[in-house]
């Protein structure tokens, strides 16, 4: 949806208008890294975070005890109301303006409203193959595409050719795809809403994508049974209830902390109430079954099947995990009134017989019934790495015009799919906007997001530098990111919605006063208590101004320590929070000469947290007779002030060694940096690795830093220590060459005497 708003006239082909919005998998939507890609697609004008508040059944914060930037924001979703959700906001893109579409609980974007009207349509057909030009210069170009329509009432087909000069491709796990279960193998993209019905593979798409000489892989996903919920005894289960409702949308957020009206968008009036999960277990029993029964698990096309490492199947965890008792899963229900529930984690695509079998031997499960069994899908997917895609998502060494996003590129996962597709979208768009405007394609603007700002810019980094082929599905984690105390859920409007950054250049994002934030960090300016918040911008606009203040507020704010320490004993009943007794006796004797803290000091140290530090600042206040409007934070702002205050300097260290690494840009400055030969891949030199680390580099062995970074899924937590291992080698390795070129100097000398004499 991100194409229209960059101005350009978008058509949307899909098999089955029916299925906009279809979650193909579980419905749940973030977790951790995920919900960080949820939260930045929303501050980007993307629908997923509206359409998980909506849809939102069952809510759960991942590490919540952890700091805010590795918190993963995680909700489950009702799978027909998100469908619905997404239908409405397709159906009525062109009618209403942001605001209006909003505020009718249709969804909303950010964007400039009236100016979209008109510019998307949607068709129901089936993309069978793309129109390539390759008369006029070295790289081919898209110049249409060919899309065949079945007339309802007569079930005739006709094939359309549209012109386009710009294409975004999201198939999914469509081309050539093949569902397995058990040993029975059949065409199809997947199954439709947990029934029998197959959605038709994507095959004339996938020759015509082989032909262009796109390096084509096969991966494989899989979903666990449907189970009717009748069948579980849930008394014998620990339930899980839901945790309080947040909010992936940002302005709804806004609206809610600032107890503004928020009309229909009201999410939480909307709903019934929240559902529990419950909690069950795989046994030894289980294990035995799964075991007894490898030998009727699937022949994939590629042996074994390449699937998500880090959501294996049950017999993957079997498998490798031999040893363990048992694994939790959850048992999820698909929505509010369903009666379908799936246990998660638990996917397998043995025959319907032996799941029942495996299921019927975990608590709660003894006599359940299976409305559908798990199946798994293998399918074809483009590599994008080795500059087979570029950093628009654009194929232009291999075909101009052509973008490629979402699963089809290697991802696994709803959120991935709709960080890419808002980045192919919008620069889709723009190619296509420029070229309609009569302008050459060289002149439309790009929108590219950088690994310094976006987990999307992460992620896009990650698939497209690859120098290693993508093995298997990418899936986003926070030590994915060199930046990650930066990289927040609580800051994504302020890191991507700000006047002047890609997203506002490209039009996904507008601002209501026309990005007038000249007074944005300005301690007097007052614009978070106005009004006019009615696009992400604005939220971003009046969030960093919000921060800014309070942190300015925090770092003028001075008390003596002792005081601190009383205020905080008294108020908050916390002693010794930031002095120990010893301490705070020798401090007590220094009578008016004992060191005076500031408050964001006092918030750096270990154990305070903002909270404590806004209590002890208004009752200094409230004694003083003074007011500060500033001085409590809202939800809204509470994790962003807290965060930039305590973590500052680690954020400050995290950034400098970032750009020692110099990965902000594609170039990486110590990429030439040899890695001596000498270097053992082993968990003996590189004690933090993970198995998926230390097996890929023992396979590929990369001979610089430069291919190091560029193998997939290695962090960047884990560069550094590479880099410190490649320089403490290098440097012995040097020191014992010194030893014996001065060794073999002297020998010289000793022989040049022995003979002179
Ligand atoms: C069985 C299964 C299990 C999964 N398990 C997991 C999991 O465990 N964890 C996880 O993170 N993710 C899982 N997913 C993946 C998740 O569903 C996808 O990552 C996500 O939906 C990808 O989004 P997408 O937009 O790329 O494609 P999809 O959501 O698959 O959408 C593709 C769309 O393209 C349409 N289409 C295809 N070909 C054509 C054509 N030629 N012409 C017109 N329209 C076409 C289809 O009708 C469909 O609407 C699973 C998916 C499936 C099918």
């Amino acid at each position: 949806m991100s194409a229209p708003k960059t101005g350009a006239r978008t058509l949307l082909v899909t098999q089955k208008l029916s299925t906009i919005g279809e979650l193909s998998c579980n419905p749940s939507i973030g977790g951790v890294g995920k919900g960080h890609i949820v939260r930045e697609v929303d501050a980007l004008g993307g629908v997923i975070g509206l359409g998980g508040d909506y849809a939102a059944c069952h809510y759960r914060v991942l590490n919540r005890r952890k700091g805010g930037a590795v918190r993963g924001w995680r909700v489950q979703a009702d799978r027909g109301r998100y469908r619905d959700f997404i239908q409405n906001y397709v159906a009525n893109f062109n009618d209403e303006n942001d605001v209006m579409r909003m505020r009718s609980g249709k969804g909303a974007g950010a964007g400039d409203g009236d100016g979209w009207r008109g510019r998307l349509d949607v068709l129901e057909g089936s993309v069978e193959d793309i129109v390539v030009d390759s008369s006029t210069g070295s790289t081919p170009s898209i110049t249409a595409v060919k899309i065949s329509v079945t007339d309802p009432t007569t079930q005739s087909t006709e094939t359309h050719t549209i012109p386009t000069s710009s294409c975004v491709i999201t198939t999914g796990t469509f081309l050539r795809g093949v569902i397995h279960l058990g040993k029975s193998r059949y065409s199809g993209g997947r199954h439709l809403d947990d029934s029998e019905e197959v959605e038709p593979p994507s095959v004339g798409l996938a020759d015509t994508i082989k032909k262009l000489g796109f390096k084509i892989g096969r991966l494989k996903t899989g979903t666990p049974p449907r189970l009717i919920k009748s069948t579980i005894d849930y008394e014998r289960l620990a339930p899980q209830p839901s945790e309080d409702p947040f909010y992936f949308h940002h302005i709804t957020e806004y609206l809610k902390s600032h107890r503004k009206g928020l009309g229909d968008i009201n999410v939480d009036a909307q709903r019934p109430p929240l559902i529990s999960c419950h909690l069950t277990r795989t046994n030894p029993e289980t294990h035995k079954i799964v075991r007894e029964n490898f030998h009727q698990l699937p022949d994939y096309d590629v042996p074994g099947g390449v699937g998500p490492r880090y959501c294996p199947s049950l017999p993957k965890k079997v498998e490798k995990f031999g040893d363990r008792e048992g694994h939790n899963s959850f048992l999820e229900p698909e929505g509010f009134d369903s009666d379908l529930v799936y246990p998660n984690g638990l996917s397998g695509p043995f025959p319907e017989e032996v799941q029942l079998a495996i299921l019927r031997t975990m608590e709660g499960l003894g006599a359940v019934e299976i409305k559908r069994p798990g199946y798994d899908v293998e399918y074809d997917f483009v590599d994008p790495s080795n500059g087979a895609l570029d950093r628009t998502l654009e194929a232009r060494e291999v075909c101009e015009g052509l973008f490629l996003a979402g699963q089809i590129v290697g991802t696994t996962g709803y959120e991935e799919a709709a960080g890419l597709g808002v980045v192919a979208g919008a620069n889709a768009g723009l190619v296509g906007r420029a070229r309609s405007d009569g302008r050459d394609r060289t002149e439309a603007t790009s929108f590219v997001l950088d690994r310094k700002e976006s987990y999307i810019g992460v992620m896009i980094s990650d698939l497209t530098g690859g120098f290693e082929r993508v093995t298997e599905p990418y899936r986003m984690f926070t030590s994915r990111s060199e930046y990650r105390l930066h990289l927040r859920p609580d800051n994504a409007d302020v890191r991507l919605s700000m006047p002047g950054s890609p997203a506002a250049k490209a039009g996904l994002v507008t601002h209501t006063h026309g990005g007038d934030v000249h007074n944005g960090g300005d301690v007097h300016n007052d614009n978070v208590h106005n009004d006019n918040v009615h696009n992400v911008g604005d939220v971003a606009i009046a969030k960093s101004g919000d921060v800014a203040r309070r942190v300015h507020l925090c770092k003028e704010f001075k008390l003596p320590l002792t005081d601190w320490e009383s205020i905080f004993r008294e108020a908050n009943g916390k002693a010794n929070l930031i002095l120990d007794p010893k301490a705070l006796k020798k401090l007590e004797g220094m009578g008016k000469n004992v060191p005076g803290k500031t408050a964001f000091e006092i918030l750096k140290m270990p154990g305070t947290t903002l909270e404590d530090v806004e209590n002890a600042m208004a009752r200094t206040f409230e004694e003083r007779g003074e007011k500060n409007e500033f001085l409590r934070s809202t939800e809204f702002n509470y994790v962003a002030i807290e965060s930039e205050i305590k973590y500052s300097s680690y954020m400050e260290k995290q950034i400098r060694e970032a750009r020692r690494m110099e990965m902000g840009g594609e170039v990486f400055a110590v990429g030439s940096i040899p890695i001596p030969e000498s270097v053992r891949w082993d968990r003996e030199t590189f004690n933090g690795f993970s198995g998926e680390e230390l097996e890929k580099f023992e396979k590929v062995r990369p001979r610089t830093m430069g291919e190091a970074r560029r193998i997939e899924g290695v962090t960047a937590a884990s560069m550094e220590r590479l880099l410190s291992v490649v320089r403490a080698r290098t440097d012995t390795e040097n020191k014992e060459r010194r030893r014996r070129w001065k060794e073999e100097e002297k020998e010289k000398e000793r022989r040049a005497r022995g003979i002179a004499i």
